[in-house]
């Protein structure tokens, strides 16, 4: 079968690898889509695995199912999630499975910008769900992002009333304010560099969108009466970033790290500050089987248009053009790959 496998990010070659043999327990996955993830492009965290086929937000059909595997069978469309924890260990206990070391040893086999891959157990009786029929597999591959999405604001306490920064507009900025707007935050006000997606940013629904150059802790206050944020959201990691969110969080605040940040990468907290105005940082790395089904139920109810997230749809074999996309954060939200036939699509 032909597989995209990743050495650098302008390095990505069209292989012929093998159909992934499956065992007991396990599903055969035709892939139908492959969303490029922000997370895909970090080449100093994605490198030093190469060569490696990448993908982890995708839907498809089961072309064939281990003997044992009872709930699914071949011809259903599901999406599924890439890792799955063990649900067992102090830190699952706890809340943090995606802190499990189970977590991320359950993966696709080989990756999912590949035209089949193996789905491990573990992801067929936790990871694995159904796509209602009227759901196409691009928006059924948006349950992980979604998911990764809904575990952040969760852990950061985000509740209704509350006035929310989000910094970065791409596509994790774009599904935090749709999310935030739904959880019924009263204020979400959004920055990014890039024009485009300061667009995009008032398109799916923050109340308003500065360019990130802006003095962003005084905007922000103007528009909230002289008081600062309840959560910031760092999707973006830049030290100007950073320095904004712990000037614009309101004592008593949170800010939630969701983006990744450099390799070896500090952030200096003064905490006699902090302390005294008990402001929390929160961190949220990926999403656990509760927050992905919750984000799941979210798509199927309608109340998370994702569909309108996807800005680019390409065939495996235009890899390398996505993945420059996304890494140009520039003008591209969700970049869709398509290891079989490309969709019909209204544009
Ligand atoms: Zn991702
Ligand atoms: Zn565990």
């Amino acid at each position: 079968m032909r597989a995209a496998v990743y050495y650098k990010n302008d390095d990505i070659r069209i292989e012929d690898v093998p159909v992934p043999e499956i065992g007991h327990g396990e599903m055969l996955l035709k892939v139908m889509t492959t969303g490029i993830c922000g997370s895909d492009v970090h080449e100093f965290y994605r490198a030093k695995h190469a060569p490696v086929i990448l993908g982890h937000e995708l839907a498809g059909i089961i072309e064939e199912t281990g003997e044992g595997v009872e709930d699914f069978k071949p011809g259903d469309r599901i999406t599924c999630f890439h890792h799955v924890p063990c649900g067992a260990c102090p830190r699952c206990v706890n809340g943090h499975e995606t802190a499990c070391d189970t977590f991320k040893k359950v993966h696709f086999y080989p990756g999912g910008f590949s035209e089949y891959v193996r789905i491990h157990p573990l992801q067929v009786r936790l990871g694995a769900m159904k796509l209602p029929e009227d759901m196409s597999f691009e928006v059924g591959a948006f349950a992980e992002p979604v998911g990764c999405v809904y575990r952040g604001q969760r852990l950061a306490g985000m509740a209704a009333g509350k006035k929310i920064l989000i910094i970065g507009s791409g596509i994790a900025g774009v599904i935090h304010i749709k999310l935030a707007k739904l959880w019924g935050a009263s204020l979400v006000v959004a920055t990014d560099i890039h024009q485009f997606r300061k667009m995009k940013g008032l398109e799916f629904g923050a109340d308003s969108v500065f360019d990130a150059s802006a003095d962003v802790p005084r905007l922000f206050r103007d528009m909230n009466d002289g008081w600062g944020a309840d959560i910031v959201i760092l999707n973006a990691m830049a030290p100007s970033a950073i320095r904004q969110a712990m000037d614009t969080v309101e004592k008593g605040g949170t800010i939630l790290i969701f983006g990744l940040g450099a390799p070896g990468q500090t952030m200096d907290i003064p905490l006699g500050e902090f302390l005294a105005g008990e402001i929390s940082v929160v961190t949220s790395y990926s999403g656990g089987p509760v927050d992905s089904h919750r984000g799941f139920e979210l798509i199927k109810s309608g109340r998370i248009d994702v569909g309108k997230m996807i800005t680019h749809r390409f065939p495996l074999e235009k890899i390398q053009e996505g993945f420059q996309l996304t890494a140009a954060a520039g003008e591209s939200l969700k970049v869709m790959l398509f290891p079989h036939e490309m969709p019909e699509t209204d544009e």
